[in-house]
C-alpha cells in the first residue's frame, strides 16, 4: 500500500531456538509490584496497590545493542523487570485461563528519567516523558514458555559494573502474571505481540555513560546492556 507519509518499522523481538521473530504490538509496565521497591519510593505497599502505564514499542533496545544516555535528565535509574509476551489475547480473560495466553518471557530493564519522574508525580501529571523515551526499553530475545515453563520464582539480580544493584525474586512479586493479564483484559483488548513489563524489585538506582549493566532472571534469561 502506499503510504502518505514514511511508514514506521516494524518493531520485533527475537526468540531464542526459533527462527521466527516476535512481533510487537503494545507494551504495558506494571508499577509498584514489590513491596520494598514501593517503599524505597517512598510509597507504603499495604496502601497503594500496583498499577499500569505504558511505553512505546519502538522504546524497545533489542539484539545488545547499547542504551544511549537520554536528554534533559540528570538521574536516569535501572529498574530489572521480568518481562511476559503475550501469543494471545482476548478480554475479560479469567486469572485460571491467562497462562495460556503467554508466548514466554524475556529480560529487560525499564530505564525511567527518575528526576523527571518525581516532577510528574509532585504535579500529578502522566508519566509519559520519564518512562517513554526511545531506547528506554532494552530487552533480551524472548525464551518460549514451551521450553521454560512459566517462572513463579527465580532470582531477579542486576550489576553495575559488576557490583550487585538490584536483587530480588520474581516470588516477591504483588501482583502475579495471571492476576495482570486478567486485569489488563479488563481495561484493554490484549492482542498477540502485547508486552507485560512486570515491575522491578528494589536497589533502583543512577546510571552514568560507560555503565555496564547485567540483568539476570534464574529461570529466564539475561541481558546485557553498555550505557554510551
Ligand atoms: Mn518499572
Amino acid at each position: 500500500m502506499k503510504t502518505v507519509v514514511r511508514a514506521p518499522d516494524p518493531v520485533n523481538l527475537p526468540v531464542r531456538d526459533e527462527e521466527g521473530v516476535f512481533p510487537v504490538h503494545r507494551i504495558y509496565c506494571v508499577g509498584r509490584n514489590y513491596a520494598a521497591h514501593v517503599v524505597e519510593m517512598g510509597g507504603d505497599p499495604d496502601r497503594e496497590t500496583p498499577f499500569f502505564f505504558q511505553k512505546n514499542p519502538d522504546c524497545l533496545v533489542t539484539n545488545g545493542a547499547d542504551f544511549p544516555y537520554p536528554p534533559r535528565t540528570g538521574d536516569v535509574h535501572h529498574e530489572i523487570e521480568m518481562v511476559v509476551a503475550l501469543g494471545s489475547g482476548g478480554r475479560d480473560i479469567p486469572v485460571e485461563k491467562a497462562l495460556e495466553c503467554v508466548y514466554g518471557y524475556a529480560v529487560g530493564l525499564d530505564m525511567t528519567r527518575r528526576d523527571l519522574q518525581a516532577e510528574c508525580k509532585k504535579a500529578g501529571r502522566p508519566w509519559e516523558i520519564a518512562k517513554a523515551f526511545e531506547h528506554s526499553a532494552p530487552c533480551s530475545a524472548i525464551f518460549r514458555a514451551s521450553a521454560i515453563g512459566h517462572p513463579g520464582k527465580g532470582a531477579v539480580v542486576l550489576t553495575v559494573n559488576g557490583e550487585t544493584r538490584q536483587e530480588g525474586d520474581l516470588g516477591q512479586m504483588i501482583w502475579k502474571v495471571p492476576e495482570m493479564i486478567a486485569y489488563l483484559s479488563g481495561l484493554f483488548e490484549l492482542r498477540p505481540g502485547d508486552l507485560i513489563m512486570t515491575g522491578t524489585p528494589s536497589g533502583v538506582g543512577p546510571v552514568v555513560r560507560g555503565d555496564r549493566l547485567h540483568a539476570r532472571i534464574a529461570g529466564v534469561g539475561e541481558l546485557d546492556v553498555k550505557v554510551v
